[in-house]
Parts: C-alpha cells; structure tokens; sequence
C-alpha cells in the first residue's frame, strides 16, 4: 500500500482514484466519468489529501491562504484546520466528499486557491472512529511494552515513608538516609499530561524518547488525530501511532499511588535503575489528607 507510514489512521486509503495538481488562481476541472463502487463493504469515505510532489502529507491552507472546493457544483465546505505545532510527524489529512458524490455517476471536482499549492489525492478510505484508533494504539502499546520486572515496592514501606515525612521533603521508600544517592541522575517526572494537564491514565512516550516524562496516551492519539500531527508533547521528537510505548516505572507509580488514595501526590522522582519515589506533595493540607487515609 502506497504512503503506509503517512496514511490517516481514522481513513486509510483503500483505493486511489485520481491524483491532480493545484495551482493558484488556475482552476481546472477535475472531472471522473463514473465514479466506481468503493473497493470494500462496510464503513467507507470519498477523501481529498493535500501531499507534497514527494508524496508526503501537505497540511491545508491557513486561511489566508484561501482554498474553495466544489465538488459537482456544490461547497464541500471548510478543510480541516493546519497543524499549530511542530510537521515533521505528520500523516495525511483529508476532506469527506463523500456525501457530494454518487457511485455510478460523473464526479467534477473544482478547486480554486489564492496562494496555495498542492498535489492532490482522491481516494476511496476505510473509516475507523476516534475510540476505533484510540483502542488500537492502546493495545499495540501495552502488547510491545518490554516491562523490566521489578520487585514490587511493599505498599506498606511507602505508606510508611511517605507518612512521616515532612512535606518539605521527598523521602526514598528504599533510599532513606543515603543522601549520596540523590544525585544528578534522578529525574523528577510529573504524573499531570501535558496536554490536558489532568492526571495521566495511562503514561506513554515514544519509542525513541530519551526522557522519563510522559503523557496520557488517549490524550495523545485524541489530540494527534485533530490535528494530523505526531510529536511528542515532552521532545517534540516523531511519534507515530505504533510507536507508543507505556511507562512501565510511572504506571507502577500511579497504580500504588491510587491504591493508597495518594493521588494528592502528582510527581515522583524516577532513578536510572528503574527505582521512583515520592517528589512532593504540593500542600500541607493534601499532605495532612493524606495521614488521614486508613
Ligand atoms: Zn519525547
């Protein structure tokens, strides 16, 4: 299949129809005599992408930029909004026609630009929902997360230590007393998305991420599938649909956090070797709940 890496993952192309050239003030007619039955049964969609003449994903135009598409006479209303952030891990974003076509009839595409430039696919895609996606990077991650087994931090010892500290301090549930060991290395991580800056659920990064933050993968696939664009919200590095992996230490860390109603607690710090422990709890009043729990 052709452009695998840079399809949309909510409509992947299932059969290519036509491919035409845009120009500026340079409308030609983009005419099919017939348009032919879609490839496959089920969920299917007419798509228009923008690509670049090395076919690599073209975001649409900014509004100044203006763009109208007419699709057999009729306004196939506004395309998708460019991308805010950062390209280099974009996939391809595409306009549903589908509703202005009819199989077995002619279809003419018009395309008129002010000052944009363009390659233009027009595809029949497969269509999946945003929970369809959101599932599939979810299961792919967890199935290639290379968990390192790790003894399990006794509950009780982390109550313990975390309990009797002073809220001015961080206390290692296996370091206590060797200040020598809190050194540059340890890496205090945040449990709160970047994106959404709620508390993580489930806490992923890329696969080639050098860092130990991470953010909430649904909120990641959710807000990538907005606005076409996979970059890590921590490194701006590429990050694609099966490239998530989870944080096996930071999930540890919010499970036994949330089994002793510590979610008062929104950052840890992690060691090299795998170890975290509590970075801070931010309010003596959350501290002093926190006692309070059985
Ligand atoms: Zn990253």
């Amino acid at each position: 299949m052709l452009w695998d890496a840079v399809q949309s993952p909510q409509y992947p192309i299932l059969q290519l129809l036509k491919i035409f050239n845009v120009h500026p003030s340079a409308s030609i007619p983009i005419s099919i005599a017939s348009l032919p039955a879609p490839p496959a049964a089920g969920a299917v969609a007419l798509m228009l992408f923008p690509v670049t003449s090395d076919n690599l994903p073209l975001s649409w135009p900014l509004a100044n930029q203006g763009v109208t598409i007419a699709v057999n006479g009729t306004s196939a209303g506004d395309v998708p909004h460019p991308p805010t952030r950062s390209s280099a891990a974009r996939t391809l974003a595409g306009l549903d026609i589908t509703r202005h076509a009819q199989v077995g009839s002619s279809l003419v595409m018009s395309v008129i630009s002010t000052g944009w430039s363009s390659t233009m696919l027009l595809a029949w895609c497969g269509v999946k929902t945003v929970h369809d996606v959101v599932e599939e990077a979810r299961t792919f991650a967890m199935d290639c997360t290379t968990a390192k087994v790790r003894s399990s931090k006794p509950a009780a010892a982390i109550r313990t230590n975390t309990l009797h500290s002073g809220a001015s301090h961080s206390m290692g549930c296996e370091r206590q007393g060797d200040a020598a060991d809190v050194d540059s290395a340890v890496v205090e991580v945040s449990l709160r998305c970047p994106l959404s800056h709620g508390r993580i659920v489930i806490p992923a990064r890329g696969v080639r991420c050098e860092h130990e933050s991470t953010f909430d993968l649904d909120t990641f696939v959710r807000h990538a599938l907005q606005v076409h664009s996979w970059n890590c919200p921590v490194c701006d590095g590429p990050v694609g649909l099966r490239e998530l992996r989870v944080h096996s230490i930071v999930a540890e860390a919010l499970f036994i956090l949330s089994d002793l109603s510590l979610e008062v607690c929104d950052r840890i710090h992690v060691w090299p070797d795998g170890r975290w422990d509590i970075g801070s709890i931010t309010k003596a009043k959350n501290l002093t709940k926190a006692h309070d729990v059985g």
